[in-house]
């Protein structure tokens, strides 16, 4: 009946809901297709040390356009890859990307020192994932420190048994971990004594909001210190002013990563970049 005549009363989707899920799906299709022929690209994003002024690390961020989407953003499609089931599908993308990308700089003679990825809770089910880095890593001649997996609290939501195992694996074999966005997701830190982190990332709504509330100020010295104390590298992300910076710089902090040093930029840009850099460092 509703089949029949889509304006029946016993259809069961608006027409509006009816659009958006129609828009979904052609978006899921689109992800699907940009993962199978590969017209995903990752932009990059220096972190500064703040006392060197020199390059810490370069963090890859998934990028992808759309002939008729346009741009989308990760807020996006990366939540619609873990609902569509294609997020180990791109997290393995991104690791092979960005491994591949370290090592063409590496050979053109550019320093860099090591790259950050972001992979998402449903990556680390995968118990082929130690596997798969490592082999990654030797195709391109890379060591394991020379990668940095971000994740998020949102890890800890998760009940696979798996995770926390392949936490460990990845982490037993020197390949940094890095907790993104902390401070938002959760609210015991008692995790900070299970998980095996190396690095915090400061999220970037307490450098936002530390130069005007008294409460933000007050969380980022005391992420550094948890850091200090746990021996990790503290990272700032979304530093955007030049106050922000010299604020974080007094707690302590001393790698920082945002606009005020660079937006997240395409390889060749990146490249451009990195050999200004050297050439101001020599
Ligand atoms: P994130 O990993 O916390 O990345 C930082 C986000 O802040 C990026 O947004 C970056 O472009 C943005 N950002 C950098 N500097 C500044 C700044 O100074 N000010 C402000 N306001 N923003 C700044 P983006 O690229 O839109 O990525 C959003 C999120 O999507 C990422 O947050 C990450 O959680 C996720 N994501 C991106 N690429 C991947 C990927 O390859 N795999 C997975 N699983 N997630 C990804
Ligand atoms: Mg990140
Ligand atoms: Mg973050
Ligand atoms: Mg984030």
């Amino acid at each position: 009946q509703a089949k029949a005549n889509g304006r029946s009363h016993f259809s069961f989707f608006s027409d509006e809901m009816n659009q958006l899920a129609q828009e979904r799906l052609a978006l899921e299709t689109a992800l699907r297709e940009a993962l199978q022929q590969r017209t995903l690209t990752l932009h990059y994003q220096p972190q500064i040390n703040l006392e060197s002024g020199r390059l810490h690390g370069i963090e890859a961020l998934a990028r992808w356009h759309h002939p008729t989407f346009g741009n989308v953003s990760p807020m996006r499609f990366i939540p619609l890859a873990e609902e569509c089931g294609l997020i180990g599908q791109l997290g393995q993308w991104a690791l092979e990307e960005s491994c591949r990308q370290l090592a063409a700089w590496r050979r053109a003679g550019l320093d860099v020192p090591a790259i950050s990825v972001n992979l998402s809770p449903t990556n680390f089910h995968n118990l082929e994932l130690t596997r798969y880095i490592n082999d990654t890593l030797s195709e391109h001649a890379l060591a394991p420190r020379d990668l940095t997996l971000e994740i998020t609290e949102s890890v800890l939501l998760d009940t696979n048994p798996s995770t926390l195992r392949t936490l460990n694996e990845v982490h037993a074999q020197g390949i940094g971990l890095s907790m993104d966005d902390f401070g938002t997701g959760y609210s015991s830190l008692g995790y900070l004594r299970r998980l095996p982190l190396d690095e915090l990332k400061l999220d970037k709504i307490f450098v936002h909001d530390m130069e005007h509330d008294e409460t933000a100020l007050a969380l980022t010295h005391a992420v550094i210190r948890i850091g200090e104390s746990l021996k990790m590298t503290v990272v700032a992300e979304g530093v955007e002013t030049q106050a922000q910076r010299e604020l974080l710089e007094q707690q302590g902090y001393k790698v920082a990563q945002g606009y005020l040093f660079s937006r997240p930029l395409a390889p060749e840009q990146m490249e451009d970049w990195l050999r200004r850099t050297v050439d101001q460092n020599t």
